[in-house]
């Protein structure tokens, strides 16, 4: 619920936000080399999972753990992660943070990385709209996307009464609720600050 107006499935327009809602999960991101195995979703399965899991001490158990094999990007791309748990990454960004250290990677193979990390539910994605797909940790908190539309900074935000609403819009539509993905665009507080300031 944003600004006391009803969310719905398709974009809609009010004040100066635009949520956009999809029911049910989205298909893969079309600009990606290697199709995504999971849905786009922010409540797909891999949320079930209990963290943190003490066991698993280093990257390499972690993936020992899910059945992957340790190889050196799939290492460098699971560390990034555990490094910033709380940033949101493009594929692109991933490859450039990570090329200068890892002699092997390429763009293709940061793809395919993330496919096998999203498999094992070690990571989610999040697709922001215009084919922008971001990657993050797997914190085990559902949870939506606010994007600025100045900078482009993603925000996390947490509603527990918004999957109870997503869920009330497919049985008013005779759905069956699978999951639900919701981008919130606006502009962030330091973007209205800068400006705030260029004008005085
Ligand atoms: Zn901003
Ligand atoms: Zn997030």
């Amino acid at each position: 619920m944003c600004c006391g107006v009803k969310w719905s499935e398709t974009p809609v327009s009010h004040c100066d936000m635009r949520p956009y809602i999809v029911c049910g999960g989205l298909s893969a991101p079309t600009e990606t080399p290697a199709p995504l195995k999971q849905p786009l979703s922010i409540h797909s399965a891999g949320y079930a999972r209990t963290f943190p899991r003490p066991e698993m001490t280093t990257v390499h158990a972690e993936l020992s753990q899910a059945g992957i094999r340790a190889t050196p990007n799939r290492v460098a791309v699971l560390t990034l992660f555990r490094d910033h748990p709380h940033e949101h990454f493009s594929a692109d960004q991933i490859y450039r943070r990570l090329a200068a250290n890892t002699g092997s990677l390429s763009l293709a193979s940061v793809y395919r990385s993330l496919t096998y990390l999203l498999d094992a539910a070690l990571i989610t994605s999040a697709s922001l709209g215009n084919s922008r797909v971001i990657y993050e940790l797997n914190r085990g908190e559902p949870h939506y996307h606010l994007v600025c539309n100045r900078c482009g900074v993603v925000r996390d935000a947490y509603d527990s009464t918004l999957k109870a609403a997503c869920q009330s819009i497919a049985v008013e539509q005779d759905f069956t609720y699978a999951a639900a993905s919701v981008v919130i665009f606006g502009e962030c507080s330091d973007c209205r600050q800068k400006a705030t300031r260029s004008v005085s």
